[in-house]
């Protein structure tokens, strides 16, 4: 989607928001709810032929088109009594649902980032809708790469989400290292969508020199971006009321660069205040695992002097645990504590990522439960915010299972409720759920009868050895598609659930492109994750290639804890091949990604198992570098032999965006064709990628799981993402300075590659063939 294609007429459309519309406590209501009411709005519209128009192909004299998209809606008094609304026209605005909900109600909201790639994003559609079924937010976020690096991947997520989902959508902005006209184009775009919700959000520390963009209009003294504030007052200013804003706050205080002490609510508290004041209308937080941080911030906020958070709307932002590998990451990357009690839980099945997740399905489950108590002394509505990562399994367990998710209409069937929740099966053997108060799940509705009996309507079947029940036969009693179908397949329920959440375990960088929970771990966008300072004292002013060989051997040698492309330090089976990987950069091959070769060891083992522990796992060896052009020639023609065609495959790409692959047909038909003669012939034959298993583990009773894949997209993605880490990296030196200078020629010369030896047999054989 270009930016200036934003016309409102070729987005007013949209056949999916004709049948449901959102109601005031989060739930939707049928066409027919509202159908008499729109006699009353017709008098206003001069275009209100039809009811399919009505609601958001109409316009009205001195009202803006967005602004009519919701104008009924049905209140629900109790499960059996309704009542008829008329909303006011800025009903998408958060505060004014949550004003419209009961006191004491539950409500939530789910946060999206826009996926790496074409596949995730289409992928991520199908989980949206179903989410939004199942689940029933009562909106959704869409993030926004810090400096506008994802603006067009947010802003067609938020279309998605608002236009074509009928979501109510609160986009993320941040107002550093951006032009100001992309600032205000996005506020106008989201405006075209039916944006009413912006969280306002600094982003990375201001570097206005460094990104200063030559065509900005100059800014006047009141519209310099260096804080969150800054963005509050310029949309207050520039668009008044239009916008519901919500701002960041953080329960334990925010790890930054700008002031002295570490983490400290106290130092951040008159800025809180200021965003308040600059007309912020919601707090949403930092994911947070220490509940007791929490109720000391949002009681210091409750009686803070100012007044400020008085009757702010305070919405606690809780990560579902998806893997232990990913919490200790993101709790790394947010500063968030996880308490040793929790941590303990988490450590006790660490080694089985299904139970991980569970155990976090109780541990977030039990948050929820305190912050319940906590906020039940202000009787008002309490809400909560999803970091979901873009999967659905945890977030689907922890919204039922502490009963978050807002009552249906009648037509929905909620028959299929049962109060007690089954043992859940995971690996052949019960999951505890002592911990998940509270839960209630549905009739296990999927599944098959392994009987092969014919299925008759009636309930009670002649000749049940013949025929049965379409309960008997354990298929759906009703359309798959109710709302405790869709929920239950969010658990990953039965066949449809097992494919709707099949990528519920990216392990690593190296996951699956097509996943739309592909590349979540690494924050908001191309960033080095450390400040200037903590930069500068990493990694010092680099002024010859010999300086950077050193960064990378010192963090392989454990004597620095991050690198510009990682702050994380190694897995221990890197050990196996540390040797080998300090070869290769001293060489000047700096290595961003590795794996020994694994041939079939138990799945329990201490360095390199994982999954239940009653399997087996392998791997294949590869190494991910950037390699000087020169260099990246010959190892390119040596790699391009005959002989190499079933040993290994490689992808390769520099910052221009060239790429090159022997994972393709056509790279391997020319190879061929190269040999008899015949190149012009095998060169017309079409490029078709493919895709890597390079860890894959074997348990019984189960399909062959494969964590880890390296493909042609996921490459691309990351490569992209690679490349920007240099230019990051050389923003932080002076202009013109020689570090400055090393970096931006580095980036331009070198080659991102990766090599995967196929021959996971042969321990040693990548390594062989690299120092050949
Ligand atoms: C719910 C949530 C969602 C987020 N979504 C995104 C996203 O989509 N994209 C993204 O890039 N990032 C996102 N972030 C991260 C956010 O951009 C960073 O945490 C950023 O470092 C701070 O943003 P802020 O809006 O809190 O900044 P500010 O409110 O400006 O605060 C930043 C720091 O500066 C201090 N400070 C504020 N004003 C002043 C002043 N006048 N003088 C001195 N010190 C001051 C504050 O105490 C704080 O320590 C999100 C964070 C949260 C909690």
């Amino acid at each position: 989607m270009s930016g200036a294609a934003f016309k409102p007429q070729q987005h007013l459309g949209g056949a999916n928001r004709t049948a449901v519309l959102h109601t005031g406590d989060g739930t939707r209501c049928h066409r027919d709810h509202w159908l008499p009411r729109r006699a009353s709005l017709r008098q206003g519209a001069k275009e209100a032929k039809g009811f399919d128009k009505l609601p958001h192909a109409t316009t009205f004299p001195g009202v803006q088109y967005s602004t009519v998209i919701l104008t009924t809606y049905i209140h629900r008094i109790s499960p059996y009594r309704t009542e008829i609304r008329t909303i006011p026209s800025t009903m998408e605005k958060i505060t004014d649902k949550v004003a419209a909900l009961p006191p004491d109600s539950n409500y939530f909201s789910l946060e999206f980032f826009p996926p790496k790639t074409a596949m995730g994003f289409a992928n991520l559609r199908d989980r949206l809708e179903r989410m939004a079924r199942g689940l029933r937010p009562l909106f959704v976020n869409v993030t926004w790469g810090a400096g506008g690096s994802t603006a067009q991947k947010s802003l067609e997520l938020a279309e998605i989400c608002q236009r074509e989902l009928g979501l109510t959508t609160c986009l993320h902005l941040t107002c550093t290292n951006m032009s100001r006209r992309l600032l205000d184009k996005t506020l106008e775009d989201a405006k075209v969508l039916g944006i009413r919700n912006i969280l306002a959000l600094r982003g990375d520390p201001p570097r206005a020199a460094e990104y200063h963009d030559e065509n900005d209009p100059e800014p006047t003294d009141d519209e310099e971006f260096s804080w969150a504030a800054d963005l509050v007052r310029y949309i207050k200013k520039n668009h008044g009321d239009y916008f519901c804003i919500g701002v960041a706050a953080y329960p334990e205080g925010h790890a930054d660069q700008s002031h002295p002490r570490e983490q400290s609510l106290e130092h951040d508290l008159p800025y809180l205040v200021e965003k308040v004041q600059a007309g912020a209308d919601f707090i949403m937080t930092q994911l947070f695992f220490d509940i007791d941080a929490y109720e000391h911030f949002e009681n210091t906020l409750r009686g803070h002097p100012s007044g400020a958070f008085k009757d702010v709307l305070i919405i606690p932002g809780l990560m579902p645990i998806q893997s232990y590998q990913m919490i200790k990451r993101t709790t790394k990357l947010s500063h968030a504590k996880i308490p040793p009690a929790l941590m303990a839980r988490l450590d006790a099945v660490k080694g089985d990522d299904e139970k991980v997740k569970m155990e976090g399905v109780a541990i977030v489950s039990e948050i929820i439960e305190r912050i319940k108590e906590i906020k039940s002394r202000t009787h008002t509505p309490r809400g909560f915010h999803f970091y979901t990562l873009n999967l659905e399994k945890a977030v689907a367990f922890i919204a039922e299972g502490t009963n978050l998710i807002p009552p249906g209409t009648p037509e929905e069937d909620e028959s299929a409720i049962l109060p007690d929740f089954p043992q859940l099966m995971i690996n052949g053997s019960s999951v505890p759920t002592r911990s998940i108060q509270g839960l209630s799940t549905r009739k296990g509705s999927i599944g098959s009868d392994p009987r092969d009996r014919v299925i008759v309507a009636n309930p009670r079947p002649s000749h049940p050895d013949y025929e049965a029940s379409p309960s008997q036969a354990g298929l759906l009693a009703e359309p798959v598609n109710t709302r405790a179908n869709t929920l239950a397949i969010s658990e990953g329920e039965g066949v449809l659930g097992r494919e709707a959440t099949w990528d519920d375990f990216p392990n690593g960088r190296w996951g699956d492109a097509r996943s739309p929970a592909y590349g979540q771990i690494d924050g908001y966008g191309v960033s080095l994750h450390v400040t200037v300072p903590q930069a500068l004292q990493l990694w010092g002013s680099p002024k010859t290639t010999e300086d950077i060989n050193n960064i990378l051997i010192r963090h392989l040698k454990g004597e620095l804890s991050a690198i510009p492309w990682s702050e994380e330090g190694f897995n221990a089976e890197t050990e196996a091949i540390r040797d080998n990987l300090i070869k290769l950069n001293s060489k000047g091959w700096w290595s961003l990604a590795s794996q020994p070769a694994v041939n079939g060891l138990r799945s329990s083992d201490g360095t390199f198992g994982w999954g239940p522990h009653n399997g087996f796992v392998f791997q294949k060896a590869f190494v991910e570098f950037f390699i000087p052009s020169a260099d990246w020639r010959a190892l390119e023609a040596k790699l391009k032999q005959p002989d190499m065609k079933d040993v290994v495959c490689f992808y390769a790409t520099n910052a221009a965006g060239d790429f090159v692959s022997t994972d393709t047909v056509n790279f391997r038909a020319r190879m061929a064709a190269d040999a008899d003669g015949t190149t012009s012939e095998a060169d017309r034959r079409p490029h078709e990628p493919s895709t890597n298993a390079v860890t894959w583990g074997v348990f019984p009773g189960k399909e062959i799981l494969t964590p880890t894949i390296i493909e042609e997209v996921s490459f691309r993605a990351w490569s992209e993402e690679a490349f920007g880490i240099w230019s990051e990296w050389a923003k932080i030196y002076e202009k013109g300075s020689d570090t400055q200078k090393l970096l931006e020629d580095l980036k331009e010369d070198l080659w991102l590659v990766n090599v995967i030896h196929h021959d996971y047999v042969e321990r040693d054989g990548l390594w062989e063939l690299l120092f050949q």
